[in-house]
């Protein structure tokens, strides 16, 4: 959310932002609500103010001529109240049209933001590794994942429906086992963990600007006014909505590693095979909190983009981080990038990591303030990224270091979590 004094002085920049990120927004409109609502406000503090009056001039009135001139007194106050009740509807309607285009107002983006529609515009800023080249036909994840007895989509889908699968044994542990490494990657650079409440109420997915436009992409628990999350940056925020964050020591970093449910509306027809686009999946995710400093929010936006790079050079994977255009950025971005990782079977990079900083905007929306060293409250930054995501990860992880054999490499820094082992073999 911005703040409605700054959205008046930059309408076109407003209305620019809007257009680019595809959001049907028409910040005219919002001025017009905005003026109804602060003219039905002044009006009924001033009907406020006369019944004051009124109610004092009854009272000076009846000491004074008696029961006469109090009557005329009473019927004006009659009036009053009657059109007190009138203004108080008006204003509550003008005030809640209002708060619902206010609520799809997007985030101004970053000067260096890549103008662009779609992710085909977003721009190659470094890459990592390089693609493997393989003396053999290649297989994909899903008949790796058959080989190696790891993965069953079938059942899946059997149980569940589309876009469902089980992971299992060596599947089972190698997805456990990717969530740990990345884990104590983060444990390292001073996270804490939390386990989080994966349902949540509407208010914690307003607040973290998931709502309203994104209220499609979830699944609604029936009968009750909590929705499943699409990613603990949901609930890691909404921890923190209504505090005085104590930023004295440095930023808070928080991160957790949960089931993420999305309903993938509007992605019908496209990845429908595989792994790469599910309706559950797990996600070790990274929350920061900072002071309300550019500079710094900047630098810690590098800091989780390099985490997650961290993570993909120890599971050698190669990858490219590309800086996301205004067309593929959400309502709440400010600036982003998206780390994509190699995979073969699909003959491109695929995205795998999404990196955000959402400057005060989120923040905002959630009431998450701190006290600067002069004493005045500020609200804060907040960022996000995917530390990994899985089963998404692995596609290139089997992909990328499968053998001729059907086997498939296991990473180095990967083996203490696979019980020492080097490699996975097929069962059959
Ligand atoms: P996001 O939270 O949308 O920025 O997504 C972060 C990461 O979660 C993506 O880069 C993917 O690795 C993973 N992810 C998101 N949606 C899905 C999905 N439907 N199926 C599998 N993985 C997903």
């Amino acid at each position: 959310m911005l703040d409605m004094k700054w959205i008046r002085e930059h309408a076109d920049e407003v209305q620019q932002t809007a257009d680019r990120k595809g959001i049907s927004l028409s910040v005219k409109e919002l001025l017009e609500r905005d003026k109804n609502r602060r003219a039905e406000l002044a009006e009924l503090e001033r009907l406020r103010q006369n019944r004051n009056r009124l109610t004092e001039e009854i009272r000076a009135a009846m000491q004074r001529d008696g029961q006469a001139k109090s009557d005329l007194l009473r019927a004006e106050i009659a009036d009053n109240k009657r059109r007190i009740q009138e203004t108080e509807i008006a204003y509550s309607q003008a005030d809640s049209e209002f708060k619902r285009l206010l609520l799809l107002v997007p985030n101004i983006v970053s000067q260096d933001t890549p103008v662009g529609v779609s992710d085909a515009d977003n721009v190659k800023v470094r890459s990592w590794g390089l693609p493997p080249e393989f003396g053999f036909e290649l297989r994909d994840h899903v008949e790796l994942g058959r080989m190696l007895g790891i993965l069953d989509t079938q059942r899946g889908v059997k149980v569940a429906g589309s876009r469902n699968y089980y992971l299992k044994g060596d599947g089972f542990r190698l997805q456990r086992a990717v969530q740990q490494l990345a884990l104590d990657v983060l444990e390292r650079k001073g996270f804490d963990f939390l386990e989080v409440p994966l349902m949540v109420g509407r208010e914690a997915m307003v607040n973290t600007g998931f709502f309203p436009l994104g209220e499609d992409q979830t699944y609604p628990i029936a009968g009750e006014e909590r929705w499943l999350v699409g990613t603990s940056e949901v609930p890691l925020i909404g921890y923190f909505s209504g505090d005085l964050v104590d930023l004295s020591q440095g930023p808070v970093k928080a991160a957790s590693a949960s089931v993420c449910f999305r309903s993938e509306v509007g992605s019908a027809g496209r990845d429908t095979s595989g792994l790469y686009r599910v309706h559950q999946f797990s996600k070790v995710e990274q929350v920061v909190i900072c002071r309300n400093d550019p500079a710094l929010s900047e630098a810690l936006l590098q800091e989780i983009t390099a985490n997650a790079e961290e993570i993909l050079q120890l599971l050698e994977l190669p990858y490219q981080v590309m800086a996301v255009c205004t067309g593929d950025m959400s309502q709440k971005t400010y600036k982003q990038f998206d780390i994509e990782t190699w995979m073969p079977s699909r003959g491109s990079y695929g995205e795998t990591h999404s990196s955000s900083n959402l400057q005060d905007f989120q923040a905002r929306r959630s009431n998450i303030r701190y006290r600067e060293e002069d004493g005045c409250l500020q609200f804060c930054h907040t960022l996000n990224n995917t530390a990994v995501a899985t089963p998404r990860i692995l596609i290139p992880l089997l992909e990328n270091h499968q053998r001729e054999d059907g086997s498939v490499y296991i990473p180095l820094a990967l083996r203490p979590y696979m019980g020492g082992r080097e490699v996975l073999n097929p069962s059959r």
